[in-house]
């Protein structure tokens, strides 16, 4: 038996944020196209931290529409019911989508804050910058204005 849960709670999709290890930020270009990449990424406090350099096509794209659906998905495990039925396989997940809107981060203060969550996501350990490290590097971040959160698993998974 397959069984769907939708969360409804800034903490219970933080803790599938948390999880995650890259996040995949979709966005709309000036002629309506859709163009999704995967980005590694930081998280505190309802707010998801995005960085890469200052050029390229999505700071193009985000310049000009800011707007962003970010998907995070974790916990994938296959389970099957019949070994031979092919629609008895599934795929078990966490999956959280976000929506809001890039704002990018600027002055070294907020940038260096920036980094820190950034780097929080990947390890523990804190870091120093050097001011060119920090004038280089391009840090913007989406506060979430709206989110989905959903769990699918076979209900003999946890
Ligand atoms: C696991 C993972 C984590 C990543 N984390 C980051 C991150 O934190 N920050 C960051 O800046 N980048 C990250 N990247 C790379 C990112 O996905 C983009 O490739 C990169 O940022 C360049 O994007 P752009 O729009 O500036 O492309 P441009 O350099 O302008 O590229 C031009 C063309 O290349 C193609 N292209 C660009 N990116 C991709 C792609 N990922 N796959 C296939 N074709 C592509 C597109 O067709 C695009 O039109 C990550 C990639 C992976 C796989």
């Amino acid at each position: 038996m397959r069984k769907t849960t939708f969360l409804k709670s800034l903490s219970e999709i933080e803790i599938i944020i948390k999880k995650c290890q890259v996040c995949h930020v979709a966005m709309v270009d000036p002629a309506g196209k859709p163009y999704v990449l995967p980005f590694n990424f930081g998280y505190n406090d309802g707010t998801v931290y995005l960085h890469s350099d200052y050029k390229g096509k999505k700071i193009a794209i985000l310049k000009d529409n800011p707007s962003v659906c970010i998907n995070f998905s974790t916990d994938h495990e296959m389970f099957l019911a019949h070994e031979q039925v092919a629609c008895s396989y599934g795929m078990a997940y966490r999956s959280v989508l976000v929506y809001g809107e890039v704002e990018f981060i600027e002055g070294r203060e907020a940038k260096t804050e920036a980094m820190n969550i950034f780097m929080k996501q990947y390890v523990t350990r804190d870091f120093t910058y050097s001011n060119p490290a920090i004038d280089n590097v391009c840090l913007y971040k989406v506060k979430i204005q709206d989110f989905q959160g959903k769990m699918y698993h076979h209900e003999t998974l946890e």
